[in-house]
């Protein structure tokens, strides 16, 4: 559970916040003895990015369905799921659309900034700058200490899952990753997301920097050690199609690390 946030004096029509509940939860082949690779699928960062959630529940519907290929995925890989990683800001997003506390005048009515009021307390504007931080902000301190029990420390592939942009777009701080199989795979799969980085001049300036993302946290060492961090931003699609492509960035798993009984995997990746 967080905390919660009781009503703040100096904006008297924002709503208060109740403790919200935190999930986390696991899909995998619990009788499978394979050594399995670790998947992280988060989302929720910003509070207004509804979207990203449809791109998870369609990662999740995939995952635990009777599709031969999840079977596969949940023999050869474990998924930890974190489904809201701002909940109080989720909150906010939806009882206290005119939140004023939030209102910053230099970003204007950029709701994407808004949503979380541990963060403006602090001076700060966006919760994807603040994982470097410790003792200072309760759910990032929450995570961090989860993921560290749940992983152990290290995990193959982090996805983390925002909301729409144009265009729909993925993008990953670690060179590596941008050309690996998957990376291949997810090209294949879906075809009109655009890979951010120097060949389609997309979001070049924003494919690692600035300090404090949380895939730069995930791969820096300091508690994760991701091997294959991922951010993905879906264009403005309906919620069909949200799911749809939430469906296509597991099957293109499913083509990069395979189904090791059927001979088909990476070994490379797997090893
Ligand atoms: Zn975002």
């Amino acid at each position: 559970m967080t905390n919660g946030w009781p009503r703040n004096g100096d904006y008297p029509d924002d709503p208060v916040i109740p403790r919200q509940k935190v999930i986390a939860y696991r899909i995998t082949d619990s009788k499978s003895r394979s050594a399995k690779i670790k998947v992280m699928l988060a989302c929720g960062q910003h509070a207004f990015e509804f979207t990203g959630n449809w791109v998870l529940e369609g990662m999740v519907d995939f995952l635990v369905s009777d599709d031969p290929r999840a079977i596969a995925l949940r023999q050869n890989a474990e998924f930890f799921v974190y489904p809201d990683l701002n909940p109080d800001g989720r909150y906010q997003a939806i009882h206290g659309l005119a939140f004023q506390a939030a209102q910053d005048p230099n970003v204007g009515t950029n709701l994407r900034m808004r949503g979380n009021p541990e963060i403006y307390a602090a001076g700060e504007r966006d919760h994807n700058r603040l994982w470097e931080t410790n003792g200072k902000f309760s759910t990032i301190d929450l995570f961090k200490a989860t993921w560290l029990k749940d992983t152990g420390g290290e995990a193959e592939y982090f996805w983390d899952i925002h909301g729409p942009q144009q265009t729909g777009n993925w993008r990953t701080p670690r060179a590596e990753a941008r050309t690996n199989r998957y990376a291949e795979a997810l090209m294949q799969r879906e075809p009109e997301v655009i890979r951010c980085g120097p060949e389609s001049g997309f979001k070049v300036k924003v494919a690692a920097g600035p300090p404090g993302k949380l895939m730069l946290y995930a791969m820096s060492g300091q508690g994760l050690r991701v091997r294959y961090p991922y951010i993905y931003e879906p264009g403005g699609w309906t919620m069909e199609r949200l799911f749809d492509s939430g469906r296509n960035l597991m099957l293109a798993l499913y083509d990069a690390i395979g189904d090791r009984k059927s001979g088909a995997a990476n070994a490379s990746l797997l090893a």
